[in-house]
């Protein structure tokens, strides 16, 4: 989607993912920093939407925060945050969720009112959602506990599907996409995904920041989920070469994931 500037002086939102975007690992980008200081400083919302689950909103303020970045809990979006936005809209408060993932998935759901219960505790509860997103303790028992669940009936819920993310010195690890396979293998069913490429959580940031999608834009390193989910919502898209993809896949990939610009670091956004 083309950036429509009606005039100069219009409010745009700039929406940006964080592993391989603002940071790598610890690290942050070149130019971070300043650059979103600046879109903020010329009037445009800045907002920040993660895949990752396995941290809460506060833990991603309190980390921008260290890396000298200004934004409030109500400015990030977590694919955590989004399952609980999702339940609170389906009215399903007090159901009882067994989480494969880590804290921010916990707390996130807990804090809207669902009941969480995660490895093997409670072993006779009846489980009504099977939460899953990244899980550095995944094991055998827990892969089994959720295959029994949703074969009895829980629903079956992803926070995202990515395969691998960025970290320090070039690496990337397992993402949350990997426990999901694995439960989609145990199980043979689809999981509801949450998190992107679906367009859920960024028609929702959109919203609440009171600005339509023409008047937004995506920036995202991984062409399968930052940049199919901006293409999908009808945002103007932007892929940084600081993370995941390269120009190379950019310019291979399906028309849905071409990304609308290519950008080598943060700085080319000013
Ligand atoms: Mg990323």
């Amino acid at each position: 989607m083309r950036l429509q500037e009606a005039s100069p002086h219009a409010r745009l939102a700039y929406i940006f993912d964080l592993d391989g975007v603002i940071y790598r690992g610890d690290e942050p980008q070149p130019r971070a920093r300043e650059v979103v200081a600046a879109l903020a400083e010329r009037g445009h919302a800045v907002r920040y939407y993660t895949n990752n689950s396995s941290r809460t909103r506060k833990f991603y303020s309190r980390r921008l925060h260290s890396m000298g970045i200004d934004a409030p809990v109500d400015d990030i979006m977590t694919s955590s945050y989004a399952a609980a936005l999702h339940f609170v809209e389906a009215g399903v408060q007090g159901k009882t969720v067994y989480q494969i993932g880590e804290e921010g998935i916990k707390e996130e759901l807990e804090a809207v009112g669902m009941r969480v219960i995660r490895d093997l505790d409670e072993p006779d509860a009846k489980i009504d959602f099977v939460v899953v997103g990244i899980d550095r303790e995944f094991h055998y028992r827990k892969l089994a506990r959720a295959q029994e669940a949703i074969l009895s009936g829980a629903k079956f819920i992803a926070t995202n599907e990515d395969a691998t993310f960025p970290v320090e010195g070039g690496r990337v690890l397992p993402g949350g996409g990997c426990m999901v396979a694995a439960i989609r293998t145990a199980t043979a069913k689809r999981p509801i995904l949450i998190g992107k490429p679906e367009t859920y959580a960024l028609d929702k940031i959109l919203q609440l920041a009171d600005v339509p999608a023409e008047r937004a834009v995506m920036v995202g390193d991984r062409l399968e989920t930052d940049i199919l989910v901006g293409n999908r919502a009808g945002v103007h898209t932007v892929l940084v070469l600081t993370g995941i993809s390269s120009r190379e896949e950019a310019e291979q990939v399906s028309e849905d994931m071409k990304p609308d610009e290519i950008i080598e670091t943060l700085a080319e956004l000013l």
